[in-house]
């Protein structure tokens, strides 16, 4: 206020300060809780750190820098290893401790200018700018990694704790934040991969994969390409003396992140995409040289029996007929060792393809096995075109023996009608002794089924071989 007098405040000039600083107060204190507001729309409450939306707004900017000024950012995405185990066994409380304890520790290790982030649970983000080139990436993850040596004060005790981390550089310009993201995060999953207190960077091969994983067909085809697809057997037995007659060769995929997949999983993409063709045979040929090795090193298998599965897209590629003779030549395997499972509607197919595939393999010397028996088609008139050897009788007529009667009248059909025929029967997915003992009064003479054994890996049935089991 200014007066050109000087003079003490009356009252009405009081009053008019008071109404001045009352306004000017709220006006103060609005901006205190809108400032209080913002900072905890972008801080974590638990560290202090910038959270994830702030990191997002940093990162934008940061792209923007680098690009004008021809620099390089590197992102590390961080990840405690064992997280879970601290809260379990420590307490909630405990992993907050960790937390907190971690925070200061990832700052300090940084220049002011660069921004670590709390990006959620366990994991942190640190952004750096002007990064020279991969190898002071290198040396800051390093420098980053040594806050995790000395041990980390919880509930009073000393705990060491370590981290994993992914890297990823990026000189700026059309980039999403959230892409960057992504692929730091990719590559510390690698890094875990590797075991814990490790550190990856990301490179093309993971883009490859990353970019990859939206696509299952990609996924399949890069599977083929690095060997990732196992084949696994299913012995079946001959009843009378519980030992094994033969395998079935199951197919696997040893997927790097997601374990180890079942066909359900694969195998319509694989239809679909046609990389059946392909899949099936490197099943072949696996399977091939699998029973050939058996047959010699183990003295009671000479008349291991072994069958593949051939869905109708396989039945109806060209060559296939080639490629099997090709395969057994190649693995030394004897054609009459070797059965195709195929389900009833391929062998009902008209396609002429087909037809002429099962009957060139049949020429070859190979068994035709009819898959899931029963389940298809009402028709029996194709039992008599094709020269089939066995039918599999499915799953539900076994498990059906349990309660109905008519699982039973059809199961004594299928075999009264195979002998008829000069067939054998196996029947499928025998899991109770109940079940085992109504096949064997039907007649049944060989069986599968998860109460003699699941699929298993090869080195296993090696392994009940040559324990001893005779073979039928
Ligand atoms: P499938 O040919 O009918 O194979 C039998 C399936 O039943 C296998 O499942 C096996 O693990 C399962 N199984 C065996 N015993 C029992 C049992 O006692 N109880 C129960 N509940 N299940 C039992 P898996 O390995 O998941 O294979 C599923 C299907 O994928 C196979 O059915 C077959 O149609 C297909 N498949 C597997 N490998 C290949 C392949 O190399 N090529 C083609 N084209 N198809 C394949
Ligand atoms: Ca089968
Ligand atoms: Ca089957």
């Amino acid at each position: 206020m200014y007066s050109s007098e000087r003079r003490s405040f009356n009252l009405d000039d009081a009053n008019f300060l008071q109404a001045v600083g009352h306004v000017l107060g709220t006006a103060i204190e609005r901006r205190r809780s809108e400032d209080r507001a913002r900072h905890e729309a972008l801080h974590d409450p638990l560290t202090g750190m910038p959270n994830r939306s702030l990191l997002r707004d940093r990162l934008e900017q940061a792209l923007v820098r680098c690009e004008r000024r021809g620099t390089q950012i590197a992102l590390l995405f961080l990840d405690i290893d064992n997280f879970k185990l601290v809260n379990d066994s420590l307490g909630h409380s405990a992993g907050d401790e960790l937390l907190q304890a971690v925070a200061p520790r990832l700052e300090e290790a940084v220049r002011p200018s660069d921004t670590v982030a709390r990006f959620g649970g366990d994991e942190f983000v640190v952004l750096a700018e002007d990064v020279e080139d991969e190898r002071a990436a290198r040396l800051l993850t390093e420098r980053i990694a040594a806050a995790f040596t000395s041990p980390f004060l919880l509930r009073g005790e000393s705990h060491v704790v370590s981290a994993s981390t992914g890297v990823v550089m990026c000189p700026g310009g059309e980039v999403y934040p959230e892409d960057l993201l992504r692929d730091a995060d990719a590559a510390m999953y690698r890094a875990k991969e590797r075991g814990r207190g490790h550190y990856e960077m990301f490179d093309d091969a993971m883009r490859a994969r990353v970019v990859g994983r939206l696509k299952p067909e990609n996924e399949l085809r890069r599977a083929l390409a690095e060997d990732e697809l196992v084949v696994h057997y299913q012995p079946y037995y001959s009843l009378a003396d519980q030992t094994i007659a033969g395998v079935e060769a199951l197919v696997r995929w040893r997927h790097p992140e997601r374990g180890l997949l079942l066909p359900g999983e694969f195998i319509p993409v694989a239809e679909e995409s046609g990389l059946i063709v392909p899949l099936g045979a490197v099943v072949m040929r696996q399977a091939c040289h699998d029973a050939s090795h058996w047959r010699g090193v183990c003295s009671e298998a000479p008349d291991l029996r072994l069958t593949v599965n051939l869905s109708a897209r396989q039945a109806a590629q060209p060559g296939l007929v080639d490629l099997v003779a090709a395969t057994l030549a190649d693995s030394g395997l004897e054609p009459s060792c070797l059965g195709v499972e195929i389900t009833e509607s391929v062998v009902m197919e008209e396609a002429t393809g087909q037809i002429e595939a099962l009957e060139g393999l049949r020429e070859l010397g190979l068994r035709l096995v009819v898959d899931d028996f029963g389940t298809g088609y009402s028709s029996l008139a194709y039992l008599s075109r094709f020269s089939l050897d066995v039918l599999k009788i499915d799953r539900s007529f076994v498990a059906g023996l349990d309660s109905g009667e008519s699982s039973e009248a059809i199961v004594a059909a299928i075999v009264g009608m195979a002998s008829a025929l000069g067939l054998s029967v196996i029947p499928e997915g025998i899991e109770t002794e109940a079940q085992l003992v109504k096949l064997t009064e039907l007649g049944c003479r060989l069986g599968q089924g998860f109460m003699f054994s699941p699929a298993v890996e090869a080195a296993e049935i090696e392994r009940m071989l040559s324990a001893g089991v005779a073979v039928a």
